[in-house]
């Protein structure tokens, strides 16, 4: 499985602004950057994406990437929780932030497929099992283990530190990498525990629930802290800790490492 950052404008500096994952170039999680990050006819490739949460730094770009692939082939499947659904229904195609695409596909071509999911519940979408798992953040928001059979991904994102969560992905069988958010310096742990995001300790109490040999990646770094953010990462020493995944990049998702030894025969 391969998953790539959504690639950021190229004025912007380094850090993550707008958070979207394309994993093997047809499914996304989260729609921040979606419309704006890939040509059209790569866009239309995408046919189903999942939403953690309503905030707008992981959904400003859904309506530009319906807006922009409409009719090039089948409407898309947003799923998201019936709370991030309201608001998508609600604040976002609502004839003022932007025309109305759920009541037009009633109408015409639908522009969009709308599908409730519920935590714990996996959807299947081909050969992917994907698991939404609930988190702590300010609204209710949801975290995405992405199945395609031979290996796993674990994207953790928009969470303040929930030992259980972080225990339930490290028992995952088949784990193969974790990306995992970080979006505040030590410095500024408050707001990091007013707006339920991680600091650097807590990405190392995370990392240190999970097992050894997942690589593990750091995600959601808030631009203006980039710097601070990463010397503190490295500090920690980790030895699964792979760096920032940056916008941009792509990951090879592989099946852990079998660990131990023949026995002789
Ligand atoms: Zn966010
Ligand atoms: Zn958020």
């Amino acid at each position: 499985m391969r998953v790539q950052i959504a690639p950021s404008p190229p004025s912007a500096g380094p850090g993550h602004t707008l958070s979207t994952f394309l994993i093997d170039e047809t499914i996304a999680i989260d729609a921040g950057g979606l419309g704006m990050s890939w040509p059209p006819e790569a866009l239309a490739r995408i046919h189903d994406v999942f939403i953690t949460h309503s905030h707008i730094d992981h959904l400003a770009g859904l309506a530009v990437f319906l807006d922009t692939i409409y009719d090039l082939g089948p409407p898309p499947t947003i799923h998201a929780s019936a709370a991030t659904l309201r608001s998508i229904r609600k604040d976002v195609f609502n004839d003022r932030l932007f025309p109305d695409f759920v009541k037009l596909s009633r109408i015409m071509p639908p522009f969009l497929t709308l599908a409730e999911i519920d935590a714990d519940i996996p959807v299947s979408v081909g050969k992917y099992q994907i698991t939404p798992i609930a988190v702590h953040h300010t609204i209710p928001t949801v975290n995405y283990l992405i199945d395609d059979g031979e290996t796993v991904l674990a994207i953790l994102t928009d969470t303040a530190p929930v030992p259980s969560v972080f225990a339930r992905v490290a028992a995952t069988p088949r784990l193969g990498a974790v990306l995992l958010e970080c979006s505040f310096p030590s410095h500024q742990a408050r707001l990091a525990d007013i707006s339920k995001h991680l600091t650097p300790s807590q990405f190392r109490e995370a990392v240190g629930l999970l097992p050894s040999v997942v690589p593990v990646y750091a995600i959601h770094i808030k631009p203006r802290f980039y710097t601070e953010i990463v010397a503190e990462l490295n500090d920690l020493d980790l030895l699964n800790f792979q760096g920032v995944a940056e916008p941009g990049d792509i990951i090879e998702v592989r099946p852990p490492a079998v660990v131990g030894y023949l026995s002789a025969p």
